[in-house]
């Protein structure tokens, strides 16, 4: 009876991964093809000067409409991407699609905001990256202080010396670098002073959970001390209310982002977005929403 039972989950269990698998197949057909007919976009979540209420800038963040089959979230495709290697094509796009869209508009909104964006760890351990970037600011005439790229504890002690020594090339360019997901990984608070970064960002797990756990809170106030002792700038992603906001300008945190502001914009929603915005009126009514 038990072998049975045994067998049929077995059964059950194999068709289900078969199943599974299946399914990654297409997805990553269909990923191969997106990447041919140029299928991604791009949207920009704002970020916020908790001081002042002034625009920052904002974060590019890809899409995917999945062959019109309903938006996958970069969580699922992005790590497809990057076991198959597809990521190198499609971060390159995303470098130069961002820069494009931006250059018409973020200097007119403001010659101090950034433009972020994602680099996956393959990325990052390219040869060509910096002149890469080197080449797209000429092409786009953004000043390299405007451009700010996101990576995480995970791909800077991936190789230690490499990460240096890329981390010193990006800053003689005037690019920024920011470190994702900050307090998720495993950080190395040894190396993270040899580091030569701008911004920490402080993971949304953290955010959410620290106006009802004091530890989540500890966390929270700690990267904040941490990034403001070595001079970095400090961003709080993933704010959602007013009460969590008020803690963060409490704590002294420099920037938030979340959808309390709002979610990732379309290039025209972003492009019209205030440049101050109204406490009182929070969420901001998008444009053309
Ligand atoms: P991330 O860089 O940490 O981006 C923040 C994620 O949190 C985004 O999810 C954003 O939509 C979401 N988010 C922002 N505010 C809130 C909020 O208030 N509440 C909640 N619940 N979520 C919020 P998204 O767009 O799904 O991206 C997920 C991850 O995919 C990103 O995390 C980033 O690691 C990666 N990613 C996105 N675009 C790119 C890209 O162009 N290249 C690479 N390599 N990775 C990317
Ligand atoms: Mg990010
Ligand atoms: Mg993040
Ligand atoms: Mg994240």
């Amino acid at each position: 009876e038990a072998k049975r039972a045994g067998r049929q989950q077995f059964r059950f269990f194999s068709r289900e991964m078969n199943g599974r698998a299946h399914a990654r197949l297409i997805m990553e057909e269909n990923l191969r093809s997106a990447i041919d007919r140029n299928d991604f976009g791009l949207v920009y979540q704002p970020q916020i000067q908790l001081d002042t209420g002034r625009l920052r800038g904002f974060e590019a963040l890809l899409r995917w409409d999945g062959n019109g089959s309903g938006q996958v979230m970069p969580g699922v495709f992005i790590p497809l991407l990057e076991e198959t290697r597809l990521i190198n094509r499609v971060g390159e796009w995303v470098m130069r699609e961002s820069l494009s869209q931006c250059q018409e508009w973020l200097p007119r909104l403001g010659d101090d905001l950034v433009l972020s964006i994602n680099v996956s760890p393959i990325q990052f351990a390219m040869a060509g990256l910096v002149d890469a970037l080197s080449r797209l600011l000429d092409d786009y005439r953004l000043k390299p202080s405007q451009l700010e790229l996101e990576v995480t504890e995970g791909t800077l002690m991936q190789d230690l010396d490499h990460s240096c020594e890329k981390l010193s090339n990006l800053r003689k360019l005037g690019v920024r670098v920011a470190i994702d997901d900050f307090g998720t990984g495993y950080s190395s608070l040894a190396y993270l002073r040899h580091f030569e970064l701008d911004t920490l960002k402080i993971d949304r797990l953290f955010v959410s959970n620290m106006l009802d756990s004091p530890r989540d809170a500890a966390v929270v106030s700690t990267i904040i001390d941490l990034g403001r002792n070595l001079g970095l700038e400090v961003i709080a992603e993933g704010v959602e209310t007013m009460a969590q906001r008020d803690w963060l300008i409490a704590h002294d945190c420099h920037v938030m982002q979340g959808f309390l502001v709002a979610p990732g914009l379309s290039c025209d929603q972003a492009k019209n977005f205030p440049s101050q915005i109204d406490w009182s009126r929070l969420p901001v009514a998008v444009p053309g929403d």
